[in-house]
């Protein structure tokens, strides 16, 4: 190449008026600048001029620049920004940056992206420190407030979201831009004598709302924040339970057992809002572990947030960027098991406190004037009965779990040494790579696979040894016999997995099985459970009913199971307001037979008579040689032959079900054929069939759920919950969109139920407990002493889950099922009847056959 020929680096210089309040720096320029030659041309500058113009601002407002003012070859900033920071060439990019922007009028700075914070920062970490407001490096000379925000060619690769923060983040900036002052930091109490920490109570107990965090370390109370106000929060240390003793400012277990009292009293006052952040954790610790009862009226920053935004994150940490001028602080209090940083865990609850308090003025006015007031009350009002679940807990059988334990390692130690000897070596059944070599190179058999999706998408195939694969090798095939090798490795993980998952659980000290349920656990509403505050128990929603056996009703009691059956299902019948929908609920029927109905053209009796004879089998030539055998007589035989289409993996009830409970929310075809293993081909016509022929209404429910997205991004289920839609315009948010009404009205539905029935005073519902929420069912303690009672009990509970519902003039109810027994595993169906006395009988009968 000769002289002539290497290309000149372009310099993109910075644009915009000196004199600009705002100064917006970019990392380097990408191709299209470089063309140009001027910043943000392309298409992160296209995003970056929708962001600002939602903010309120036009390029013309700012100042916009970049650290490095050429395109680096490859659109690689490497040279410039390594992993352990600045290198010689970015600090000389930055040195320069420094002079151009002290050159500005700017009294705010927003860097986009990682390299210009640290260039002016030294702070690295955008997604933690966007929306801080921190002070440049002292050596740059300026004085001016930086806001980090996440760069807009982030929002460009998968991140639709990223634009709200960028958004915000700008918003900020806007408003800091009008003074060159940074916002005074709030005082923080977190040193005190035993005399000020009552001091501190009195305070409290004196004033209006406050917020209040509690840490907890080692299971025990360590310090507890509160603020009232803008600029001031209070953290107040027990030292002596959480053993974190520190000298000084330490007093004595007397003395601090003086200090719960306070603490007690404070949180009991029903005059003043509680204002918590997953006040759901704080007041069950509280009140398992101090006995100490939060009273109402309480708020929560959390839920506030995941109501109106349940796209965005919930935590504490987001929550602050969003609604505060306060830097990021989450990684201050992280060493706070070395003693010398309790002061600083101390500082850090201190904060958590003031950013509760500030972030809970905006949001409050917000909840309130964006219609989210009703189903915000709503939540709170679930809170309650939620904390007397965790609370309460269910009996666990341990003399039963032990010898299902000790039965479960046996059988482990066993199958293994028939493995083993099988094997002629040790084959580890939980290895995938073992079992491939043992099964499709020692034994030389042709590997089965299946079609994994890629995070492109696309689905791609590969060998597998799953369960479904060990099933076929076990079975065998025309040219090879069946390995019993291949049914020991599938017991072995089953056994392993349950005693991993469910028999070796740890229990709280009373031994009895408790979890966490979240209020907003998941983005449409349903509830999510996990271990509890203290880290014991499990999620006890979707347990499996071999372990449900082990938890029972307490002395003297039975378990009353109330399930809202095939709830989404109905609602989404009234919904697309489709014909032979509406029919299978208004005439009771079966859904799934009559989908397999509607699917096949086959009469009712034969489905009945096909699923009796195949039950849940899945192979297809064991399934045709049932079809084909002598069970069918020849008319029937001639039924199926000229039927539109029949599945060949399952039976036909089995295939409608599949389709019930995948197809209403547009299951792709592959993803329907992966989750319930059949060829493509079938999950093609079954997915095609269920929205044209078999229930067209759910097409045009579909396309009028597009046309009301479109117009507000919003959507509201049948109680009026308000839904935002933020993501991008794509075929996930349509399907998102779809399942949002079905599953909130049903779990709605359900936790209205759970709030009737814990506030029910009735004289019958005394002795009633709710222990379980089961996503479709709840479930309930009674004393067995009376059957009159239990009957009154659950029919008024049956009223509470059974609301008159409406749709476009249509009225309906969603069914209640109800089930008794004496462990959760083996639960019998009582049917309810319109006479009290007759389901008590009922209840009667059925107890007595389960205790006989
Ligand atoms: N990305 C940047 O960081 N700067 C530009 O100018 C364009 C894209």
């Amino acid at each position: 190449m000769t002289f002539m020929q290497v290309p000149l680096e372009r310099i993109v210089a910075g644009e915009g008026p000196k004199d600009a309040k705002i100064a917006i720096v970019g990392e380097a320029p990408g191709a299209e600048e470089d063309k140009v030659g001027r910043p943000f041309v392309g298409r992160a500058g296209t995003v970056l001029d929708q962001c600002l113009h939602s903010a309120g601002l036009t390029r013309s407002d700012v100042y916009l620049t970049n650290l490095v003012k050429t395109r680096p070859p490859k659109n690689n900033i490497d040279p410039w920004v390594s992993k352990s920071g600045l290198t010689e060439k970015g600090k000389a990019a930055a040195r320069e940056l420094w002079d151009e922007l002290r050159d500005t009028e700017a009294n705010v700075i927003v860097t986009l992206g990682n390299s210009p914070m640290l260039a002016l920062t030294g702070q690295g970490g955008i997604t933690k420190y966007r929306g801080s407001v921190l002070h440049a490096l002292p050596e740059s000379g300026i004085g001016t407030k930086i806001i980090p925000a996440i760069h807009p060619a982030a929002a460009l690769r998968g991140q639709y979201l990223y634009r709200y923060y960028i958004v915000a983040d700008l918003k900020k900036a806007k408003r800091h831009s009008h003074i060159r002052e940074f916002p005074t930091p709030p005082r923080l109490v977190v040193d005190m004598t035993f005399q000020e920490a009552i001091a501190w109570f009195k305070y409290f107990s004196e004033r209006g709302d406050f917020s209040v965090d509690i840490e907890v370390v080692n299971h025990e109370l360590a310090c507890i924040s509160f603020c009232q106000e803008n600029d001031l929060s209070v953290s107040i240390p027990f030292f002596n339970a959480a053993e974190n003793k520190e000298g000084e400012n330490n007093w004595n277990l007397r003395q601090e057992m003086f200090l719960y009292q306070e603490l007690e009293k404070l949180l009991a006052r029903t005059d003043v809002v509680k204002i918590f952040q997953n006040g759901g954790f704080d007041m069950t610790f509280l009140a398992m572990r101090n006995g100490i009862i939060t009273a109402k009226p309480y708020d929560d920053t959390m839920i506030m947030q995941s109501l109106m935004y349940p796209d965005f994150p919930k935590g504490l940490d987001f929550i602050t960027s969003m609604y505060t001028d306060m830097p990021y602080y989450k990684d201050d209090g992280k060493d706070w098991r070395a003693p010398k940083s309790h002061r600083k865990f101390r500082e850090y609850n201190a904060n958590d406190g003031i950013a509760t308090y500030l972030s809970y003025k905006i949001l409050k006015q917000d909840i309130a004037n964006d219609g989210y007031q009703e189903i915000y009350d709503f939540t709170i009002r679930l809170l309650e009965p939620l904390i007397y679940m965790m609370v309460r807990g269910i009996k666990a059988d341990h003399i039963k779990l032990g010898e299902a334990r000790g039965l479960a390692e046996t059988q482990i130690t066993e199958k293994m040494v028939e493995l083993t000897k099988r094997c002629g070596r040790e084959l580890n059944p939980n290895s995938p790579k073992d079992c491939q070599n043992y099964f499709y190179i020692e034994k030389n058999i042709p590997p089965y696979t299946k079609s994994a999706r890629q995070t492109n998408g696309e689905y791609v195939s590969k060998v597998t040894t799953d369960d479904k694969a060990m099933q076929r090798l076990a079975k065998g095939t025309a040219t090879r016999p069946g390995l019993p090798e291949a049914r020991l490795v599938q017991e072995v993980r089953a056994l392993r997995k349950l005693k991993g998952t469910y028999l070796d659980i740890s229990f709280d000290t009373d031994q009895r099985m408790r979890c966490s349920y979240n209020p907003r656990g998941t983005k449409f509403g349903r509830l999510s459970s996990s271990k509890n505050v203290f880290g014991n128990g499990t999620n006890m929603q979707n347990l499996p009913a071999p372990f449900k056996k082990f938890l029972v009703a307490d002395e003297g009691c039975m378990f009353v199971e109330l399930d809202k059956a095939q709830a989404e299902w109905v609602v989404v019948a009234y919904l697309s307001g489709d014909a032979n929908m509406i029919k299978v609920c208004e005439e009771g029927l079966d859904p799934h037979s009559y989908t397999g109905h509607l699917m096949t053209g086959i009469p009712d009796k034969l489905i009945i008579k096909d699923n009796n004879l195949i039950g849940h089998l899945s192979d297809a030539r064991e399934i045709t040689a049932i079809r084909e055998g002598g069970a069918f007589l020849p008319e029937e035989k001639l039924i199926f032959d000229q039927a539109r289409f029949v599945p060949r993996s399952m039976s036909i009830r089995q295939c409608g079900k599949k389709a019930n409970h995948g197809l209403n929310y547009d299951e792709g075809y592959k993803t329907f054929a992966l989750m319930n293993e059949m060829s493509d081909g079938e999950a093609k016509i079954i997915c095609r069939d269920y929205k044209t022929v078999v229930y067209p209404g759910v097409k045009h429910w579909h396309q009028y759920t597009q046309e009301q997205l479109g117009k507000e991004r919003v959507l509201y289920n049948f109680f009026g919950r308000k839904q935002r839609f933020l993501e991008g315009w794509s075929e996930q948010l349509f399907k998102s969109a779809y399942s949002f009404i079905p599953q909130s009205t049903v779990s709605d539905l359900l936790n209205r139920g759970i709030i009737k029935t814990y506030e029910d005073r009735h004289p019958c519902m005394e002795s009633v407990e709710i222990l379980a929420q089961d996503h479709d069912s709840i479930l309930l303690q009674v004393p067995t002493r009376n059957f009159m009672n239990i009957a009154a009990a659950v029919h008024r509970v049956k009223d509470h889950l059974d609301p008159e519902m409406e749709y476009h003039g249509r009225k309906f109810h969603i069914r209640t099922d109800m089930k008794i027994g004496l462990d959760w595993g083996s639960m019998e169906v009582v049917e309810f009847d319109t006479l009290e006395e007759l389901t008590a009988l009922k209840i009667e009968t059925t107890y007595n056959q389960l205790t006989k």
